[in-house]
């Protein structure tokens, strides 16, 4: 133990999870072996984090963050627990809007034209590689993916 160590509760410094906003929370220090003339120097500070809701034991869903300073992995924990990732999974899920609305004339392309091979070319004497495959492949990905960004 060192006296940056903590766990499981949540120290205050830390930003809580975006995901859970819970959880359990470990920090620990790595120190060099004990000297002669005291404790080993720090080599490293890990913080960890086990999603709240998660089966104790089995498959956790768990974050972690190291630096060489504690100082240095509470703040890439809170800058990473802070606002960042909601924008992100925001935007993404905006960008995944956008891209199925590009995809969405090929899909019905597909439709429109539903013979002949993979192969055949579409736009042909324009130079362009585009093919009823390709069309195909769109109006594919379209009946897997999420909705995502739509409501
Ligand atoms: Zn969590």
């Amino acid at each position: 133990m060192s006296e940056h160590d903590f766990g499981p509760e949540r120290p205050d410094y830390l930003l809580p999870c975006p995901f859970c906003g819970g959880g359990e929370y470990r920090g620990s220090a790595t120190h060099l072996p004990p000297r002669m003339d005291g404790p080993g120097a720090l080599v490293s500070f890990t913080i960890r984090h086990w999603c709240f809701g998660s089966v104790s034991g089995a498959v956790r869903s768990s974050r972690e963050v190291r630096a060489a300073e504690p100082d240095w992995a509470i703040q890439e924990w809170n800058r990473r627990a802070g606002s960042e990732e909601p924008e992100t999974i925001d935007k993404m899920k905006k960008e995944n809007g956008e891209l199925r609305e590009a995809l969405r004339p090929f899909a019905q392309a597909a439709d429109d034209c539903n013979f002949g091979p993979d192969t055949m070319t579409i736009c042909d004497g324009m130079g362009l590689d585009l093919t009823i495959g390709h069309c195909r492949q769109a109006r594919t990905l379209l009946s897997q993916s999420s909705e995502g960004g739509e409501t």
